[in-house]
């Protein structure tokens, strides 16, 4: 997802900004993600694992 869409999303919906999810929502490195998700997305950007 580009920055663009993602900062668009914010405005809108407080959810998971990948798959809308509500619960366990994660901000953090500017991400606004689930718990999973985050794990997703913090793998294609190279950070650690989150437990
Ligand atoms: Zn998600």
């Amino acid at each position: 997802m580009r920055i663009k869409e993602r900062k668009k999303m914010y405005g809108r919906k407080i959810g998971c900004e990948q798959c809308g999810r509500k619960r366990g929502i994660i901000r953090r490195y500017g991400l606004h993600l689930c718990r999973q998700c985050f794990r997703d997305k913090a793998e294609e950007l190279g950070f650690k694992k989150y437990d």
